[in-house]
């Protein structure tokens, strides 16, 4: 029996946006996810329908559609006749695996074709009494079946399944602006990413790299981050930004405590340029209140007043533990714990300012170069599309 992926989405979002344009960007978007995966997608009734024309291929589009924000649920589907008793018939064939493992059961009925002759009731009445009398083990259980048979009976088909895979809710990439996430190759970063991708917007990300302090195995862990993301972003651009030149400055003229929060400032200012350039409205880091001495939030405060674009932080008031639970899911975690040497601990004063004064941070960096650091390193950034 020919199956058909059916893709739901949430409701709450049709309200603020256009719902064509929606659909139509959530559309774009499971074709980039499907990638190489032959299929035909369409919109109807309020449903995003998946024809894959292999199918072998169904488990693998289904696990691409996890990753994809703006679904609510993915569901492997029998296309079946919208002749009542051939659909019996059918819906006994197809589901007799499923149905011969349970012992109660359900049927509910969902009739988005109002010209159909029968009504929802008549439908869950007559299939339940027939799948009953095929299968003398089910019982019939309203209240907590084992298999929840659904029939949805649309204008051109009749669509069964017993399952539905809870997809990532959010908004279709894409359909909120865009933002420049400040990648590490840390665990927070990548899970401060997801979590604003998840609200629609596009990313591109910034790495600040610091040549021959750190490795070619350091870049090559973040742009592996980066392609775990690139997964639920549907690509992802990243700006390799030449770092050690600031660093080496920052380090021979300014006083060793305030070292961190002035290359952190470097960091943002970079940063927003870039955003400038690409076009994107605000900043997003894996800060978290109180995690390092440059996280407190004095130092947030002064890192905040190098830039003018909001910096989001979406990981602000979460534990280590709670961050690392995310990561675990979102499956960049095992990449985010490789050893690597990071462009900030090699820098790292062994006294840093946990309270620190703008003014103080501001004069000190009166004695470097500010905007042709910033302008020179710009000028050497090397974009990898991953
Ligand atoms: P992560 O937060 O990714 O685990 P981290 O815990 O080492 O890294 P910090 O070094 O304090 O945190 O950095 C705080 C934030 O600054 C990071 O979450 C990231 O957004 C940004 N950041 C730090 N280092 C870099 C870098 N080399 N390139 C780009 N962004 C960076
Ligand atoms: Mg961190």
């Amino acid at each position: 029996m020919k199956q058909i992926i059916l893709i739901k989405y949430g409701e709450i979002i049709l309200k603020g946006l256009n719902r064509h344009t929606f659909e139509d960007m959530l559309i774009k978007n499971i074709y980039a996810a499907l990638g190489p995966i032959q299929a035909e997608v369409w919109r109807a009734q309020a449903t995003i329908y998946a024809d894959i024309k292999n199918e072998n291929e169904m488990d693998e589009a289904i696990f691409r559609l996890k990753k994809v924000f703006g679904i609510v649920a993915i569901i492997k589907a029998y296309v079946l006749s919208k002749e009542f008793e051939q659909l019996k018939q059918e819906a006994r064939d197809c589901l007799k695996e499923e149905l011969e493992s349970a012992n109660t059961f359900k049927v509910e009925a969902k009739r988005a074709d109002k010209k159909y002759p029968m009504k929802s009731p008549d439908i869950c009445r007559e299939l339940g009494g027939f799948l009953s009398d095929c299968y003398p083990n089910l019982k019939v259980d309203v209240i907590r079946p084992d298999k929840l048979v659904t029939v949805e009976v649309r204008e051109t088909n009749v669509y069964l399944y017993c399952n539905r895979i809870k997809g990532l809710g959010g908004m279709p990439v894409g359909s909120n602006s865009k933002a420049v996430l400040l990648l590490s190759g840390g665990i927070d970063s990548p899970v401060a990413g997801f979590m604003v991708a998840k609200r629609g917007v596009a990313l591109e990300a910034v790495h600040f790299f610091s040549h021959p302090y750190t490795s070619q195995r350091a870049k090559d862990k973040v742009l592996a981050l980066a392609k775990i993301i690139a997964a639920y972003t549907g690509g992802l651009k990243v700006h390799i930004v030449p770092f050690t030149e600031i660093q080496l400055e920052i380090k021979e003229k300014c006083p060793p405590e305030q070292l961190t929060l002035i290359m952190r400032r470097f960091m943002m200012a970079i940063s927003e340029k870039v955003a400038q350039r690409v076009n994107a409205k605000a900043l997003v880091t894996g800060e978290s209140i109180g995690q390092v001495a440059s996280q407190t939030v004095e130092a947030l405060c002064v890192t905040n007043d190098a830039v003018h674009l909001p910096v989001f932080r979406p990981v602000i008031g979460m534990d280590k533990e709670e961050i690392v639970e995310i990561a675990r899911r979102i499956d960049t975690f095992e990449t985010s714990v490789l050893p690597y040497e990071d462009c900030c601990t090699i820098f790292t004063p062994r006294h840093p300012l946990t309270k620190p004064k703008l003014e103080n941070i501001v004069k000190s960096e009166g004695l470097l170069d500010f905007e042709g650091l910033v302008a020179s390193a710009v000028a050497g950034i090397e974009t990898i599309e991953v």
